[in-house]
């Protein structure tokens, strides 16, 4: 960066786009992040040091509420199957699922590509250049949108993803709820305050990835190693000792309980299995039948089935707003279900179906002859 280094710790007021002032900025934050980044930021990742909008989408997309050990994992897999956009359209959405199993918010898939189909049908399968044309795309919010606009084509505009408020609010030590919609515009002004004032595109790349790998390594929710951070002579939060106060949730999640009972029909070596539906939870991916309660399963069990079923371990599963316990019980039939909607798949095929992470896991090694005969 060019512009000459304000002095340390100095502040620079900046206004909403209400025109209200609303925050004293930190006028050295980009100069120091960028510094911080180069020599104490994450460098390697496989999605980093590229500029091909594809690429980079895929692992924004892929990181969203995932660890990034975890998406070390799929993000060579996937780009593997689909090198680029166009394979990624021309892709049944099947596959796209059963790539995706095991990541979790399938609608990000979903999305995915919806996405890809979009970019080759509309924009000649290029990426629009804009944090605002990346928007109108499906499944690409605002940080997101920002995020690729910013590493691939240098754009002056600001990430805000659950990490960097987390990171603006102690820095700033703002009050508001980050929750709320209004508190939301506010970091969003305040976010863009933070931006070099007149970057290069190199500038814009590490500043994004130095307020990521900051939100990620250093400035985290629980312990944030305030000691090692480039920012802590200018953070608000840490010179009055009140980490632990920001960011201000009022509203914290409720997660719902939830008991479902599934059943797994087994002939020989296929298990039947129902595409559930494309909205809630597991939106879009293949299932044993799911019940709401044990008499539910049973009576709609069709007539001539054994009457002996075994039940296995019940399985947890927390999603965002739902406390799941599984209760897998097991059939060994001759029969397909009559009336029932669903296939039968075999045990050879399930890989390349997209099961939640929960039932690939119970079909990878529960439907042996012993568990169904006990
Ligand atoms: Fe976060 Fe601590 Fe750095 Fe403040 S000093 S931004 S609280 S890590």
């Amino acid at each position: 960066m060019s512009a000459a280094r304000p002095p340390e710790g100095a502040r620079t007021a900046v206004r909403s786009t209400q025109g209200n002032p609303v925050q004293a900025l930190p006028a050295d934050f980009a100069p120091r992040l960028i510094h911080w980044q180069a020599r104490d930021g994450r460098h390697g990742l496989p999605w980093q040091g590229t500029r091909d909008p594809y690429r980079v989408w895929l692992s924004e997309i892929m990181l969203q509420q995932t660890q990034v050990s975890t998406v070390l994992a799929y993000y060579p897999r996937f780009l593997e199957r689909f090198p680029d956009v166009a394979a990624l359209a021309a892709a049944p959405i099947d596959e796209v699922m059963a790539l995706w199993s095991g990541l979790g918010y399938y609608s990000r898939a979903r999305n995915l590509h919806r996405c890809a189909q979009a970019v080759v049908a509309d924009h000649a399968g290029r990426f629009p250049t804009s944090a605002a044309g990346l928007e109108a795309l499906p499944g690409i919010g605002a940080s997101t949108a920002a995020a690729i606009a910013a590493f691939c084509f240098g754009e002056r505009v600001s990430i805000v993803d659950g990490n960097v408020k987390r990171v603006l609010a102690r820095l700033l030590a703002f009050d508001g709820d980050v929750g709320q919609a209004a508190s939301q515009r506010a970091l969003w002004d305040l976010a863009q305050g933070l931006l070099p004032p007149q970057p290069s595109a190199e500038d814009m790349r590490a500043y994004t990835q130095g307020l990521m790998d900051l939100g990620a390594t250093v400035c985290t929710r629980t312990r944030p190693r305030c000691e090692v951070c480039p920012a802590r002579g200018l953070c608000l939060a840490f010179e009055r000792e009140a980490i632990a106060r920001y960011p201000v949730k009022t509203r914290r999640v409720q997660r719902r309980f939830e008991r479902w009972w599934l059943l797994f029909a087994v002939r020989g070596d296929a298990v039947w299995l129902q595409r559930r539906p494309e909205r809630g939870i597991w939106a879009g991916l293949h299932s044993p039948p799911v019940f709401a309660g044990e008499d539910d399963m049973r009576a709609a069990v069709p007539t001539g089935w054994p009457s002996h079923w075994t039940a296995t371990e019940p399985v947890a599963h927390a999603l965002t707003h739902r406390e799941l316990q599984l209760l897998p019980h097991w059939v060994a039939v001759d029969e397909a279900p009559a009336g029932w909607a669903g296939e039968w798949v075999k045990r050879s095929a399930l890989a390349a179906v997209g099961l939640p992470a929960p039932v690939r896991s119970l079909l990878g090694g529960a439907w042996d002859p012993q568990v169904l005969d006990q």
